[in-house]
């Protein structure tokens, strides 16, 4: 069963497929029927329509705002509602948070107005990518009676049934482990690219990735007219009498130069590239005066200028680094500079940070994912907000680290009673453990989610893209013996009841058939694991890395309360959704009097 366990994160490698099998089942099971306003009301309704453009690396949005807007349109066209636009389209705007969604956030400002029907977004992603958000977005909803709806075709959902409600739910939970996921992936990308000794991020400034990832010196570059401002352009192209052009990676090989054969600072060779016309390029490509800070980051970069890639990106590199910096070969065919002058940089660098840098000062080696962060308090303190009614008295436990030996502290400078400080770690998560091996599914959920698994296996029908010759072989026998008994039955060579009784048994074999070899039944195979592990979550916890556990006590909890003096749990809440799937048990629902959420 524990390997089954395992099974719940591969389920991330096909969350695409069990969100479109899970949007398809919303559509056969609930048909949404024509969208209308509330007829009982005089009053103009409104819907409000949420479009957001999302980030990916490749800068294009797989759905684009024109489509989103096209779908809701189409979904409220004869609904009579009147349709008031949120947008956020502009530059990045993550669904993991709000800070970044004006947007959003001025929607969320209407929706306890009166004359608003109902909210509408093209699928669950564009307003929510975390799970507990998406729980109060629906509480608030439903509190308010409105409804929620999904546009994207195959997504239209009805939140007013508990099915519809936890189909939604269990989307985003999907949706936040896959934003999870993607980024480990990203992250261990990264890593095989550094390996291969490629970078990554955005090249070096005067540089530009060629062939096989490598870089190169860019041709481009800027003028530097009489006025003092710059304008980009090729160099046989001179926009003013008196205008000086420079390449950027001349620029790049001028500030390692300067570095290495004097004493300027950063700020001093910025001052003398400025008065000299020396152009410096921007993140979106626009020529600008250098200053002190890209002096230094230029700087930084000098194992990237000569092939080398390190472990850590070039504002993180410190002294420890450098130290090694006699061992280290540049790779000649790979390097854009002089590797002698790179080197004559890297030795100053060395010098000035041993001299004003003390090795270990604020260099953290790598940041630990401590599980239970942000989600921690301290109970004497929980008690005197409570007290005093002011959220604002409530304290975290933060991560740290002291002398290898892993803590979770109270905030400095607040004393609010409790005799003890910190706690280690583990202490707190071995109780924490004991606590999620309590809480399991509720029953009816339980039941319906393993239904869902099962009539997803049994009722698609979906094209075998991968069956092999034999399965289509197989498949085509099977329809052959259902069309033979059809035929027996006509002429009159079976009775009815015979008939009926091996149709039924050869339709049984041809779903099956049909059904087992594409991913679908892989798919029911891993939601039914999925439900398991909901049943198996110290399990779970256990066999997971610091990163996923903070991702899965952030998904489960609100919030924690902890006596640091009788080292024990004394309160928690469930975040929404977990509140949905899970039932509380007994023995801590008594103890659970703090509870947070009376704010
Ligand atoms: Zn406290």
């Amino acid at each position: 069963m524990a390997l089954k366990v395992l099974l719940f994160f591969s389920l991330c490698r096909s969350w695409r497929l069990i969100r479109s099998l899970i949007g398809w089942l919303a559509l056969s099971v609930f048909s949404t029927g024509a969208i209308a306003a509330k007829s009982n009301s005089a009053q103009r309704r409104v819907a409000l329509c949420y479009v957001r453009l999302s980030y990916t690396r490749t800068g294009e949005d797989a759905v684009s705002p024109e489509r989103q807007r096209a779908n809701i349109e189409t979904m409220l066209a004869d609904s009579g509602l009147t349709l008031e636009w949120y947008e956020d389209v502009q530059g990045h705007r993550s669904g993991a948070d709000t800070e970044h969604r004006p947007g959003w956030r001025a929607l969320e400002r209407r929706l306890d107005d009166d004359d608003v029907d109902l909210i509408i977004a093209n699928d669950l992603s564009r307003i929510h990518r975390r799970g507990w958000r998406i729980g109060q977005l629906i509480h608030r909803i439903q509190s308010n009676s409105k409804r929620l709806l999904l546009a994207a075709p195959g997504r239209q959902i009805d939140l007013s049934t508990p099915m519809g409600l936890m189909i939604v739910q269990f989307i985003a939970m999907v949706d936040e482990y896959y934003v999870l996921d993607a980024r480990l992936r990203q992250q261990d990308n990264a890593r095989r690219r550094r390996e291969k000794g490629i970078t990554t991020g955005t090249p070096p400034f005067g540089t530009y990735r060629g062939e096989g990832g490598f870089l190169k010196r860019t041709q481009h570059g800027a003028w530097y007219l009489p006025d003092a401002s710059f304008v980009s352009g090729p160099s046989k192209a001179c926009p003013a009498p008196g205008a000086l052009w420079h390449s950027f990676s001349e620029c790049a090989l001028k500030i390692l130069t300067l570095y290495a054969t004097t004493s300027l600072g950063y700020e001093k060779i910025a001052y003398q590239l400025q008065r000299d016309g020396w152009p410096f390029e921007d993140k979106r490509d626009q020529p600008r005066p250098v200053s002190g800070d890209d002096v230094r980051r230029v700087i930084s970069n000098w194992p990237e200028y000569g092939g080398l890639i390190g472990a850590h990106r070039a504002k993180d590199r410190n002294a420890a680094d450098l130290a090694q910096l006699d061992g280290v070969t540049f790779i000649e065919d790979r390097a854009v500079f002089p590797t002698d002058l790179l080197r004559a940089v890297a030795l100053r660098q060395r010098k000035n940070k041993i001299l004003y840098e003390s090795p270990a000062h604020g260099v953290i080696k790598d940041a630990y994912a401590y599980p239970l962060r942000n989600i921690l308090y301290c109970a004497s303190c929980e008690e005197k907000a409570r007290q005093a009614a002011m959220p604002a008295l409530r304290s975290r436990l933060g991560g740290t680290d002291q002398n290898g030996i892993k803590r979770y502290r109270h905030k400095s400078g607040v004393l609010c009673g409790g005799q003890a400080r910190s706690v280690r770690c583990e202490t707190v998560e071995a109780e924490l453990l004991t606590l999620l091996a309590t809480l399991k599914p509720r029953a009816e959920v339980l039941t319906d989610l393993l239904q869902l698994a099962v009539r997803m296996s049994r009722g698609l029908k979906f094209k075998a893209v991968d069956a092999t010759q034999q399965h289509q072989q197989a498949l085509h026998r099977a329809e052959r013996k259902i069309n033979a008994l059809h035929r027996q039955y006509r002429d009159g060579v079976l009775t009815e009841v015979d008939y009926t009784q091996q149709l039924a048994a050869r339709q049984r074999t041809y779903t099956e058939l049909v059904a087992q070899p594409v991913s679908a039944a892989r798919v029911s195979f891993e939601l039914s694991d999925c439900v398991i592990m909901l049943d198996q979550l110290d399990v779970l916890w256990n066999m997971s890395t610091p990163a996923h556990r903070q991702a899965l006590a952030q998904n489960l909890f609100e919030s924690i309360v902890y006596d640091l003096d009788q080292q024990r749990i004394v309160a928690y809440t469930l975040t929404a959704w977990a509140q949905f799937f899970l039932a509380v048990p007994e023995r801590f629902d008594r103890t659970a009097k703090l509870d947070s959420s009376a704010f």
